[in-house]
C-alpha cells in the first residue's frame, strides 16, 4: 500500500521538478504550473498513505502499551500489504520476532498488515467485540504473544500459553474494560486456542504451563 503511495508521491515531485525545469518559449499552457495535476497525484497518494499511517500509529500504541507490561521498551511494526504476498519466510502468519546469534530477541517485532488492521479497529473502539470479532481478537493475542518473544521465550507453545495468560491484560491496556477483556481472553482460551498448532495440554488450571494469574482464562470466570 505504501509503495504506491511513495510511487504517486514520486510522480508529484517530478512534475513539480519538470516544471521547474521548464523552458518558457515553450508557449503558455506549458508555463502554468500544473496545480490540477499535482493535486490530484498528491490527493491519490495521501488517499493510499492514510491506512498505512493508522496502521503505524496503532503499532506505536502498542508498543507503549506493552513496554508498560513487561516492564522493557519495545517496539512493533505493521508490514506494508505487499509483505503479505512476498513476506512468507517468517516463522508465523501473523507476527515474528528475529533472535540473535547469541539467542537474544530483537526489542521490535513486526506485524502482519492484515493483523494491523484488527488492530486499528480494536483500538478505535476496545470495547466492541461485535464488529470483525475475530480480527481484533487475533489483532491482541497476537501483540501479547509477539512480546513473550521479545522477553526471551522461544518455544511457541510456552509463548502463547503465557499470551493467552495476559490478553486481558494487553486488552485493558489498550482501553478495553474490566468485561471487554475478559470475553475477548476467553474467547482466544475457548473458542480459537484448542485447535490452535501452538496448543499445549498444559495450558490449562494447574498445569505445567499455568502461572496463575489474576488475568489467566481459568482465574476470570
Ligand atoms: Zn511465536
Amino acid at each position: 500500500m505504501n509503495l504506491i503511495a511513495y510511487a504517486l508521491f514520486l510522480i508529484a515531485g517530478l512534475s513539480v521538478a519538470a516544471w521547474l525545469r521548464r523552458n518558457p518559449h515553450d508557449g503558455q499552457f506549458l508555463n502554468q504550473f500544473p496545480t490540477a495535476w499535482v493535486g490530484f497525484v498528491c490527493f491519490m497518494g495521501l488517499l493510499f498513505y492514510v491506512p498505512t499511517l493508522r496502521a503505524d500509529r496503532a503499532a506505536a500504541q502498542a508498543g507503549r502499551v506493552v513496554s508498560i507490561l513487561i516492564g522493557q521498551k519495545v517496539v512493533y511494526t505493521c508490514a506494508s500489504a505487499v509483505n503479505v504476498f512476498f513476506d512468507r519466510s517468517t516463522d508465523s502468519a501473523m507476527g515474528y520476532v528475529r533472535f540473535d546469534a547469541d539467542g537474544q530477541p530483537e526489542k521490535k517485532s513486526k506485524l502482519r498488515y492484515d493483523l494491523c488492521r484488527g488492530l486499528v479497529d480494536f483500538l478505535a473502539n476496545p470495547n466492541d467485540l461485535t464488529h470483525d470479532r475475530q480480527e481484533k481478537i487475533f489483532a491482541v493475542h497476537a501483540v501479547t504473544h509477539e512480546a513473550r518473544h521479545m522477553i526471551g521465550e522461544r518455544n511457541e507453545a510456552a509463548a502463547d500459553c503465557q499470551a493467552v495468560q495476559r490478553d486481558a491484560q494487553t486488552a485493558k491496556g489498550f482501553g478495553a474494560s474490566e468485561d471487554t477483556a475478559r470475553q475477548l481472553a476467553l474467547a482466544y482460551y475457548q473458542t480459537i486456542y484448542p485447535t490452535h498448532p501452538y496448543f499445549s495440554s498444559e495450558c490449562k488450571k494447574g498445569g505445567a504451563l499455568d502461572e496463575n494469574l489474576p488475568s489467566s482464562p481459568w482465574n476470570l470466570h
